[in-house]
């Protein structure tokens, strides 16, 4: 039902006690780690951003067309369990949260934890935003996947190397541990600061580090076929030959390019926009900007 109103992602986890917040602002009184008891499973759901704007630029604000689609997915799940006489409540962007989604998404087994601190699946990369329904009902809970995705971050860094704030590590392995798990470290003030040096107070954000990931491409064949044979390889030797060509066939500009023009960026985007998008086509503006890449079509 889920896949019906809307999600293309789905997942069921247990309600792990490390992952629900104990307050809800860094500086507040904790209210203590107490889980409501007839809290039973949590329902993680998926949807990705927009390609075309998420590929092609900072300022396009496609987080929130996910999110927007995410809120009524899990919405109409809730009422759906609540019309079968069951209890749930959504945990929904932009902040109605109660808990931390993305390592759930890993535990309901939907990905696996990537370098940029993001829930990477084998679908859609990272491009992916979460909601989730904790409800009473005792689901069979799915388990965590291992499909080799982790093991392509240690060899790529190339979100670490293209993000314009310096916000992710570099580490040859996780270098970290949150909440007793290994993952790696990053500097979520940092981050947040680029985000809020976006064009305008509505087109704020990021995301460079989503936009450039290999993994975040659309389901074509070319990428299957990687998908398919890198985690069957353990030699590495798959995913050895694919970052090379990954780092020498596509042009990557230099992460301070990702900056505003006012903060000494010159790049529009990530990658080259498609024709809808091209504003100076349609309005009179003075365009002082270039746009970056070469990756039409993949
Ligand atoms: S959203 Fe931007 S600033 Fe934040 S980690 Fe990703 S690339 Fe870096
Ligand atoms: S860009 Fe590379 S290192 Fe970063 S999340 Fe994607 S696969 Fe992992």
């Amino acid at each position: 039902m889920a896949h019906q109103f809307g999600a293309s992602l789905v997942g069921i986890t247990g309600v792990h006690k490390e992952f629900i917040f104990k307050n809800m602002m860094r500086g507040m009184d904790e209210w203590g780690d107490e889980v409501p008891e007839h809290w039973k499973s949590i329902i993680v759901i998926g949807i990705p951003m927009n390609w075309d704007p998420m590929y092609s630029a900072i300022g396009y604000s496609t987080s929130y067309d996910a999110y927007h689609k995410c809120r009524l997915a899990i919405g109409k799940l809730q009422i759906f369990l609540g019309e079968l006489g069951y209890g749930s409540r959504c945990q929904v962007p932009g902040n109605d949260y109660e808990m931390t989604i993305p390592p759930l998404g890993v535990l309901a087994g939907l990905g696996e934890a990537s370098r940029n601190g993001t829930l990477m699946t084998p679908e859609l990369g990272t491009n992916v935003r979460l909601a989730a329904l904790v409800t009473d009902i005792e689901l069979e809970h799915d388990k965590p996947v291992d499909l080799g995705m982790q093991h392509f971050c240690r060899d790529c860094k190339i979100c670490a190397t293209s993000c314009p704030s310096g916000s992710i590590s570099l580490s040859d392995e996780p270098d970290t541990v949150i909440r007793g798990f290994k993952r790696y470290d990053f500097n979520q003030d940092s981050c947040y600061r680029m985000w809020q040096s976006g064009p305008t107070a509505m087109g704020m954000g990021c995301r460079a580090c989503i936009a450039v990931c290999p993994y975040t491409r659309k389901n074509n064949w070319i990428h299957t076929i990687v998908r398919e044979a890198d985690p069957r390889d353990k030699t590495g030797a798959t995913r050895k030959a694919l970052l090379a060509m990954q780092h020498n066939m596509f042009y990557y500009p230099e992460a301070e390019a990702y900056h505003g023009d006012w903060n000494g960026g010159h790049m529009a985007g990530y990658h080259q926009p498609p024709e809808w998008m091209r504003t100076e086509n349609y309005f009179k503006v003075d365009k002082t900007w270039a746009y970056d890449g070469n990756w039409e079509g993949i």
